[in-house]
């Protein structure tokens, strides 16, 4: 019997790290879901015809292999049909349409790039490296393929609504924002930033100090601490700085206005990348045409089609060890029936606390200590499907915006989805509005605990509160609670080292994804992870500091190679 991977997880980074297996090795994954939908944290709910994101996921990455993986899976909309389109970004021009072995393999599309062997690598004139051969290689497929399957390319709006009134996102110094802010605040907000320039707090202790460093105190009052302290049920100044510096990284008022001005220059075209841009600025983004999920659901159904296993519903609860090898693991089901599954490598995407609990070797206090105060944030999504919103475009439409920043101090409210905009293809009705209130919160606050239809009526009647929209016009809702979206930095956090170097003792259990390492990843530095711990699997040699390395340098590792 060949090898196996157990894979705790049917999330991003668990798929990821499920596919590359299948992909490139004779290693057979198998996956343990414990809930019964795919995709994790970015699944797609389905609610009368209609689908929701839980956050809204954008689909950018700054690495390109990311980018490559996602695109080989989906295509982007604007490419279909073309025989080959150039994304360009500092200087380096890729050419991705869908490969060449989809004309082939056209019911396993996006089972992986077709690998160059180097024989037929040097066979071509420009004698390109193997990665390059693989990316340069355009067909356009004689089948024409799944019509769904596709990234459509959307424009981020965001923007901040405070004082009843719209403020861009990032902040823009435009003569709407300065008259929306009024004579007074603006006045203080420019002392204030010149006051920050010249004196900057150090050492930067906390997101507090790091908004302050970057906006001044002023800026960081109105547009910051609310909307975090929404987000984080914690004041920003016991908030660690880092945070920030992985959150929003290369942005500052400086960058703000240079962005402004930049704006006014043209984008070449055709650079989905957009890799020279901070990532909080970027303008497009690409966005499966059913939500994240769909794409996730797709590489589930290759996973199985190519032979790894799937089990839904069953948790993972304890990991059987032999001093530091890890033997098997034991899951459980909804009707209490327990299997053990025992494999070569372990990959696990299950939130580090419980992790920890589950591991039957012996665990030192201190460790233990560490992994118990570990600290989540959890989420709930309630959709409304409206008939009209109250407040409108300039055009008297709807409003343009993907997702808004609530700042108002007196709702509870983070922030608002308008899901029309992320896909049209996620609302039934295409007359209605489907969007999104999203609250954060602890699973212990007496808002979680809330009977939904009570919840219901208390999110109705905060957004028509603040003038989104009158409550009469919500026809129906629907409410998502999701438990741990947040891994907090905070907790016994600053203590993280001592249980990172316990974990890491495990020679082949690797901690991939978001909360499998507590470290506030998004999608691409989660498929990341699971990457390179495949990379270093294949490679006879994985390096677990590289791993904690991605989303932690300004550049990803990748990158840094390059
Ligand atoms: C509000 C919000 C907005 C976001 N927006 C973006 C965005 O715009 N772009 C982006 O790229 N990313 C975004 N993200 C981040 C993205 O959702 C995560 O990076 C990604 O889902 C993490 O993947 P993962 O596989 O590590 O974990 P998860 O998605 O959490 O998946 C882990 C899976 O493991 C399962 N599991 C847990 N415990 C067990 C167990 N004991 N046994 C078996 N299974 C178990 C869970 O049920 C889950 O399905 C956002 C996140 C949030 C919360």
């Amino acid at each position: 019997m060949g090898r196996t991977a157990v894979i705790i997880g049917a999330g991003p980074a668990g798929l990821t790290a499920a596919l590359e297996f299948l992909r490139r090795s004779d290693i057979t994954p198998i996956l343990l879901e414990a809930s019964d939908e795919i995709g994790g944290i970015s699944r797609t709910i389905r609610y009368k015809g209609n689908r929701m994101d839980i956050g809204g996921h954008r689909f950018f990455s700054k690495s390109n292999r990311v980018m490559q993986w996602w695109i080989d899976l989906m295509p982007p909309e604007s490419l279909e049909g073309e025989a080959e389109v150039e994304i360009a970004y500092q200087g380096k021009h890729r050419v991705v349409t869908v490969p060449a072995h989809l004309r082939e393999e056209p019911v396993l599309r996006g089972a992986g790039p077709h690998v160059v062997t180097t024989e037929e690598a040097t066979e071509s004139e420009d004698e390109p490296n193997e990665e390059e051969a693989v990316v340069a290689e355009v067909m356009v497929p004689e089948a024409v393929p799944d019509p769904d399957l596709v990234m459509l390319i959307r424009p981020r709006k965001s923007r901040i609504y405070y004082l009843r009134k719209f403020f861009d996102y990032p902040i823009t110094l435009t003569a709407t924002t300065l008259r929306n802010l009024g004579a007074m605040r603006t006045v203080k907000v420019g002392t204030s930033y010149l006051k920050s320039r010249l004196s900057q707090i150090k050492p930067e202790k906390s997101l507090e100090d790091f908004l302050i460093n970057r906006f001044g105190r002023q800026l960081y009052l109105t547009f910051f601490k609310s909307y975090t302290e929404k987000v984080w049920g914690t004041p920003c100044s016991e908030i660690s700085a880092e945070w920030g510096a992985q959150r929003i990284k290369g942005l500052s008022l400086t960058t703000a206005v240079k962005h402004f001005v930049k704006k006014s220059f043209s984008r070449k075209k055709g650079d989905l990348s957009q890799k020279g841009t901070d990532t909080s600025l970027i303008e497009r983004f690409m966005y499966p045409k059913f939500g994240p999920g769909q794409l996730w659901e797709h590489v589930a159904d290759l996973i199985v089609e190519k032979g790894g296993q799937i089990h839904m519903g069953w948790k993972v609860d304890r990991i059987h060890c032999e001093g530091e090898h890890v033997v098997s693991i034991d899951a459980v089901n909804r009707a209490g029936e327990r299997r053990t599954f025992a494999g070569e490598y372990f990959f696990s995407t299950m939130p580090m606390r419980e992790l920890v609990e589950a591991i039957d070797a012996p665990v030192p206090e201190n460790v233990r200590e560490v992994s118990a105060g570990l600290q989540y944030r959890d989420f709930i999504t309630v959709g409304l499907l409206a008939d009209r919103l109250k407040v409108k475009d300039p055009d008297g439409g709807l409003l343009k915006d993907t997702w808004i920043y609530v700042q108002e101090p007196d709702v509870l409210l983070g922030r608002l989805q308008i899901f029309n905009n992320w896909s049209p293809y996620l609302v039934a009705d295409p007359t209605k509005v489907w969007i999104g209130l999203e609250y954060f919160c602890y699973d212990t606050d007496d808002l979680w605990k809330m009977p939904d239809e009570e919840l219901m009526k208390f999110v109705i009647a905060e957004v028509a509160k603040i003038g989104i929209l009158n409550a009469e016009d919500v026809s129906d809702g629907h409410v998502v609670r999701v438990p741990k979206t947040y891994p907090a930095y905070f907790g016994t956090y600053e203590r993280f080292e001592e249980l990172r170097e316990f974990v890491d003792g495990f020679e082949n259990l690797f901690l991939v994804g978001r909360n499998g390492m507590h470290k506030y990843n998004n999608q691409d530095h989660s498929m990341l992870t699971a990457m390179t711990a495949v990379d270093g699997i294949l490679a006879g040699n994985v390096d677990k500091a590289a791993l904690w390395g991605i989303n932690t340098e300004q550049e990803y590792h990748e990158e840094k190679k390059s």
